[in-house]
């Protein structure tokens, strides 16, 4: 039985959702917690659903990608 298997490569990537600023609105941003950086399960993979924004709409991280533009982060089971 021949599984196919996708390269990942889980790392660091700049938060989509402050744009690495570690802020949003005035405080520390929800998803990155203020670092700017997020490890994520993929470095490779762009969010598809918010085109790497880490929003849909503004003030509301993406639920598919937690926020960060790229994959479910590494540290954190539950999105919003
Ligand atoms: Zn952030
Ligand atoms: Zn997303």
């Amino acid at each position: 039985m021949a599984i196919k298997i996708e390269k990942r490569i889980p790392g660091e990537v700049t938060c989509s959702y402050c744009k690495g600023t570690g802020k949003h609105d005035g405080e520390s941003c929800i998803v990155c917690g203020g670092g700017g950086k997020v490890n994520v399960v993929d470095t490779n993979k762009r969010c598809q659903w918010c085109k790497g924004n880490g929003f849909l709409m503004k003030g509301i991280p993406c639920t598919n990608c937690g926020g960060t533009g790229y994959t479910r982060p590494v540290d954190r089971s539950r999105l919003f």
